[in-house]
Order: C-alpha cells, then sequence, then structure tokens
C-alpha cells in the first residue's frame, strides 16, 4: 500500500530527480485518471534499457517532471489515501500501456498486460485438486529449494495438489544460499529478478546482493508455509519410474546419512545449471600445500589479509569478488585465459536512491509500473544485437553490423578503463564478438582493481600446479591459497543423480553428454518428470530466469491439470516432437554469436552443441508455456 503524500512541492521535487520518468507518468495517469498526463509528445522513442528515460531529451524530461510534480501535489491536496497498487484510475491503463510502449511488436501486448497484473497473480493455478480428482492421490516431489523449487512448490500449494520438496542443503535459496564469496551480487535489476507476484519491500540495491537475495527467498518461503513441505539436508540419489504403477520412487539419502524410497506420481527437478562447482583439469592440482577452495564454496575460516592469493578465472564470479579482495590479499594474480566484455553499469553497486524510494512508497502502482518497464524493455533485450548476418563479414570479431557498433562500443569503454595501461588494455579486449560469452557488468572496480601495484594479471597458460603455487611456460607464481573461480559444469543437467525412466530407460545414457528437452522440461521416455532450468532455457542477453521458472511452474501446473482433469496417469513427451523442436532450437542458436563463435563458453556442451541457451525472446517462451497441447504428449 502507498503513503498518503504529505511533503512540500520542494522534497517532490528533489524526489523526481531520481524518477524513472516515463513508467511514472503511466502510474500517474492511472492512479489519477488524467489522460494529459500521457502526451504524445512525451511518448518514449525506445523501450531499449539502455536508453536512459526512454529517449527523452533533457526538455522532454523537464516537462515530464513539472507534469508529475503537479500531479502529486494535487494527490497531496485531494488528501488522496493510500491507494491500491496499480489503480486504473478512469479506464487509464490501456492508453498508459500504449503509451509506454508504443514501439514495441503489438504481440507483445497480451505478454505485457500479463507482467502489469503480476500482483494479481494471472499465472496462479485457476482450479484445485478437489476439484478436479479429489479422491486421486497425487503426490509431487520437487528436487531442491532454490528459486525455482520453491516456485513449483507455492503454485502446487495453491492448486491442492500435494508436495514434498528435497533439498540437500540445510536452507532454501540455492545458488543464493551457496555462493556467499565476497561480492557476490546479480547482475540483472533488482526491480526485475524476482517472483513478479511477490513484491519485495523495498530493494536496497539496483542490483541486489547475495544477503538481499537470500532474504528475499526465505521471506518467501516464510511467508507462504513453504517449510512445512521441505526435507533439508536431504539428497536424491536415484529416481525410477515404474510404467506399471505409473508412478516413481525416489531414493534419497537422509541427514543421518541412511537411506530412504519416496513415491511420487510426477517428479519436478529444480537443481539449476550453476551450481555443481567445476575445477580445473590443472596438473599438480593436489601438489598443492596451501589451502585452495572454489568460489561457489568460499571457504571464510580462511583469512586472505597479507596472504598471496593467486585466482584462477575471469567470469563472472572472479570479476565480483577480486575488487573485494584486492588490497586485503597481501598480493593477487589473476590467471585470465579468455578476457569477458564489460557492460559500463554506472549503477551497478549503487544504493536505490532516496527519490526513487520515496516515488515507490508515494505513487500508487509506481513499482509494479517501473517493473513493467524494466521487463519491456527486456522481451528483446540485446537480442537483436547477438543475431548473426550471413552475409556479414566479421569472423571472430563481430556477427553483424549491429554486433559490430556494440564492438566498437564497448572497446572505446575497455579503452577508457585501461588509459595508461595498453598491457592490461591489450589483454582485456576480447576476440570473439560480444554475447558468445557472458558479458559482465562494470563500474570500473574491475580495472581499478587491476591497476593496484599488488595485482598482477596473467595471461600466459597455466601449465601445472605445484606445492608453493601456479606455473606457466615463464616461470612459477608462487601463492599461499588458490581460489578456483572456474565455473560451474553447467551442461551436466541432473547429474548426479541416477534417473530411470520407462522401461528402464537411463537418462544420462539417452543424453550422453548431450541434454536435450522439450521446452526444456520434458523427456521421451521419462513420464510425468519435469525439468525446470533444463535445457536451453538459460537466458543471457534479455531477461530475468525468474520469468522463465514462473513460465515452466505455469507449464507444468497446467500439465498435471490435464493429468487430474483426463484421469490419466501420466503424460509422455513424443519422440518426433522433441527431436523437431530441438532441431529449431539448434538452428536458431546457430544464428546467434553464441553458436557461431568459436570461444569456449558454458553455453555449449562437451560436443560444442549450445545445450544451455534459449535464442529467442521472452515472449516466445511465454506463449509456448501458456497451456500444454497434448497432442504434443502421449498419454498413458
Ligand atoms: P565462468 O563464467 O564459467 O568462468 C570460469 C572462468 O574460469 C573463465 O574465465 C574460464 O576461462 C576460467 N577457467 C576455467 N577453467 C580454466 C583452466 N583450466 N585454466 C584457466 N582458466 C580456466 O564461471 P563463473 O564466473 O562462476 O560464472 C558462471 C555463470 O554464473 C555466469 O556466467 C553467470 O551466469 C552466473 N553468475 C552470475 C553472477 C551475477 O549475476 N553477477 C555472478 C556469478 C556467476 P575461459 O573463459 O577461457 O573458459
Amino acid at each position: 500500500m502507498t503513503e498518503p503524500i504529505t511533503d512540500a512541492d520542494e522534497a517532490i521535487r528533489r524526489a523526481l530527480l531520481d524518477a524513472e520518468l516515463p513508467p511514472l507518468l503511466a502510474a500517474l495517469a492511472t492512479a489519477t485518471g488524467d489522460p494529459k498526463l500521457l502526451p504524445d509528445h512525451l511518448r518514449p522513442s525506445t523501450i531499449n534499457r539502455l536508453v536512459p528515460q526512454g529517449g527523452y531529451s533533457l526538455e522532454q524530461q523537464q516537462e515530464a517532471r513539472t507534469l508529475a510534480l503537479a500531479a502529486l501535489a494535487g494527490l497531496r491536496d485531494a488528501r488522496i489515501p493510500a491507494g491500491p497498487e496499480a489503480a486504473d484510475g478512469g479506464g487509464m491503463l490501456d492508453a498508459a500501456v500504449r503509451f509506454l510502449v508504443g514501439t514495441a511488436p503489438e504481440r507483445y501486448l497480451p505478454l505485457l498486460a500479463d507482467e502489469l497484473a503480476a500482483l494479481d497473480d494471472p499465472s496462479a493455478p485457476g482450479w484445485h485438486k478437489d476439484d478436479l480428482a479429489a479422491d486421486r492421490p497425487f503426490h509431487v516431489v520437487i528436487i531442491g529449494a532454490g528459486m525455482s523449487g520453491l516456485l513449483a512448490g507455492y503454485r502446487l500449494g495453491q492448486a491442492g495438489v500435494p508436495y514434498t520438496i528435497i533439498e540437500k542443503n540445510d536452507d532454501v535459496g540455492g545458488t543464493w544460499l551457496e555462493n556467499t564469496y565476497p561480492g557476490c551480487r546479480v547482475d540483472v535489476s533488482s526491480h526485475l529478478y524476482n517472483y513478479s507476484f511477490f513484491e519485495h519491500d523495498g530493494w536496497p540495491g539496483y542490483f541486489s546482493t547475495q544477503d538481499v537475495l537470500l532474504d528475499y527467498f526465505r521471506q518467501f518461503a516464510d511467508r507462504n508455509g513453504l517449510r512445512e513441505h521441505i526435507r533439508f539436508g536431504t539428497e536424491v540419489l536415484a529416481a525410477g519410474f515404474d510404467g506399471a504403477a505409473r508412478a516413481w520412487t525416489l531414493r534419497v539419502r537422509t541427514p543421518d546419512g541412511g537411506t530412504e524410497l519416496l513415491g511420487a506420481q510426477a517428479v519436478i527437478s529444480a537443481v539449476g545449471q550453476l551450481n555443481r562447482p567445476s575445477y580445473p583439469r590443472i596438473d599438480g592440482r593436489d601438489d598443492f600445500a596451501g589451502p585452495s577452495f572454489h568460489s561457489a564454496r568460499w571457504d571464510h575460516g580462511i583469512d586472505l589479509r597479507g596472504k598471496r592469493v593467486a585466482v584462477i578465472g575471469t567470469g563472472a564470479s572472479a570479476f565480483q569478488f577480486v575488487p573485494e579482495i584486492a588490497g586485503t590479499a597481501g598480493s593477487l594474480v589473476i590467471f585470465q585465459r579468455t578476457p569477458p566484455w564489460l557492460g559500463p553499469t554506472p549503477d551497478y553497486h549503487a544504493p536505490v536512491a532516496d527519490g526513487l524510494r520515496w516515488l515507490f512508497r508515494h505513487v500508487p502502482g509506481y513499482a509494479q509500473w517501473y517493473r513493467f518497464w524494466l521487463f519491456a524493455g527486456s522481451v528483446e533485450g540485446g537480442l537483436p544485437a547477438v543475431e548473426v548476418d550471413p552475409a556479414w563479414p566479421g569472423g571472430e570479431r563481430s556477427v553483424s553490423a549491429a554486433n559490430d557498433e556494440r564492438r566498437a562500443l564497448l572497446t572505446a569503454y575497455l579503452d577508457h578503463l585501461f588509459d595508461g595501461r595498453p598491457d592490461l588494455l591489450r589483454a582485456a579486449v576480447p576476440g570473439y564478438p560480444p554475447g558468445a560469452k557472458r558479458m559482465l557488468r562494470d563500474n570500473g572496480v574491475w580495472a581499478a582493481a587491476l591497476k593496484r601495484d599488488d595485482v598482477e594479471l596473467v595471461t600466459d597458460p597455466i601449465s601445472h600446479i605445484t606445492a608453493s603455487g601456479i606455473a606457466t611456460a615463464e616461470g612459477e607464481y608462487e601463492a599461499d591459497v588458490i581460489v578456483y573461480a572456474t565455473g560451474f559444469s553447467a551442461s551436466d543437467f541432473l547429474i548426479p543423480m541416477t534417473v530411470t525412466g520407462r522401461d528402464g530407460a537411463d537418462l544420462h545414457k539417452r543424453w550422453n553428454g548431450d541434454a536435450r528437452a522439450y521446452l526444456g522440461m520434458t523427456v521421451p521416455g521419462f513420464p510425468n518428470l519435469f525439468l525446470m532450468y533444463g535445457p536451453n532455457t538459460n537466458i543471457v542477453v534479455n531477461g530475468s530466469i525468474i520469468f522463465f521458472s514462473e513460465c515452466e511452474a505455469h507449464y507444468i501446473v497446467e500439465c498435471l491439470r490435464a493429468l487430474l482433469a483426463g484421469g490419466h496417469g501420466a503424460l509422455e513427451c513424443r519422440e518426433d516432437v522433441h527431436d523437431a523442436y530441438n532441431e529449431v532450437i539448434d538452428a536458431a542458436n546457430g544464428q546467434r554469436a553464441w553458436g557461431v563463435s568459436s570461444v569456449r563458453s558454458w553455453y555449449k556442451n562437451a560436443s560444442g552443441r549450445v545445450s544451455q541457451n534459449w535464442p529467442f525472446t521472452l515472449m516466445e517462451y511465454w506463449e509456448r508455456t501458456r497451456r500444454p497441447d497434448l497432442g504434443d504428449y502421449h498419454l498413458l
């Protein structure tokens, strides 16, 4: 609920300096019903989030602030009490949506409308098991209590479907529980990286730190009574489908080290992609005499003060913790194999500005419109800049004119960051197209750390690890501690569980290191097994992965509805449907920077196929997951 406005004009004027103006006008128009707040000449010229304030000129910004001040003073003087979220005063909702996203394709409007109504939870199951099959025993086991598993549990709870979540850790949160390295934070806007229907009271930063996100997911679990469904400290070892019983049996390791069998009519795997640490195969790794640990298993018991610390890797994790430990460690030596592209993000570490917070608290619906605005810009996000133009002769430099333009901008940014350090600049400019590997958000702290006298960047390949440090062909770098910032076994989906489907089929044998699924969720031969954040559902240049989890949870719950309503035992994806779908995915990934570039990345599996990424917009996934087409499945 918003708070009534009591502030003087001057205070409101100050707050407006921090406003994101286009969604503010939309919020005020719907709160007041005044169409004059949406004049044609203040329609944003773009929804691209790389362009500040929707492309408003300074004059347009000034005019928008003047209009907003008048509207806010009006709300204050009329003593409009705390109102509902996203009111639709005077039927302005449609006009405000079109005002904001008039540049978006018409096809996006249903998705955007859904998104705007998020707090009303339009994706909540509109059914209850008691109304469909009250007496049918139907229990679902969800594996993992991270962001996706909690969501699946919440949705099943809404539909009255009994469920248990099996979680190997002792708390909820998944990746946000496990990654505690210094400086850990998300690189998607806080106001987007959350469940659309579960608002945060007030994000402290534009990009949330790990502790804030962990707290958010804990609150989600606590406020919705999810913990009572979770068995903590319990790990699924194996899951097998019994064709006669149309049911799964899961073998789990219990907290006391014993094993137990659990039955389920359906299984939802929500184990994540980026959670099994990957340690490099480097000779001599076991010879190192000092302490060493992976960034995702940060050993807070080791005091780095004054120590010589060696870091292997320069991906997203190293990028966040290196600036934090530089200056604390006695010295740092960083081994870089491939440099990342850096996306300038000045407010990456900034707290949400006071004025913006004030507006969230006082303008009915502004938080929702703000989220909507971020979301609208992320439906395509950076996709157009990573699409391959087959006629473009860019090689490993760039994949299209737009991509080349991005390269030029990002290179200019690197020039600026490493001004005066040609050695670092040479090492920093990637030899692959922007988007082929994960781009990192940057506010300058990485370059500042690398420029320190007590920090050294090594680009010579590591030859081996010794008892006292890390050796390259050029010599040895002595170290007291080694930190492996070497990422995760992302393409090893569902490992190390054994999963046996119909007729004894083994999931890992079927995949043979090349995981595929239909819509990332269902696999032929594995009835009533659903994967969340499965193969080819990772997005890297557009949006928040939580959006995908919401689509998946919705689709899975709709599948269960179909089973319960139709009296079917199980559903199993058709092989031809699965294959045709994967052909489309592969063809599209082959037309993205990450598919054509030969650069190494966790988007690809050992065979070189892009098994992680979704190559399309958010829109396509949303459309495909609204309702299962039962024609895609064998009904058992
Ligand atoms: P990563 O991106 O896979 O980076 C691993 C790093 O280790 C790379 O620099 C890699 O070099 C290097 N490496 C691996 N094996 C090596 C070897 N044998 N010798 C030398 N270097 C080696 O892993 P990450 O940094 O943990 O990030 C993984 C993903 O997690 C991110 O892309 C992101 O999706 C997510 N994440 C997100 C955030 C965030 O939201 N801000 C933070 C952390 C992680 P090559 O590049 O040459 O392979």
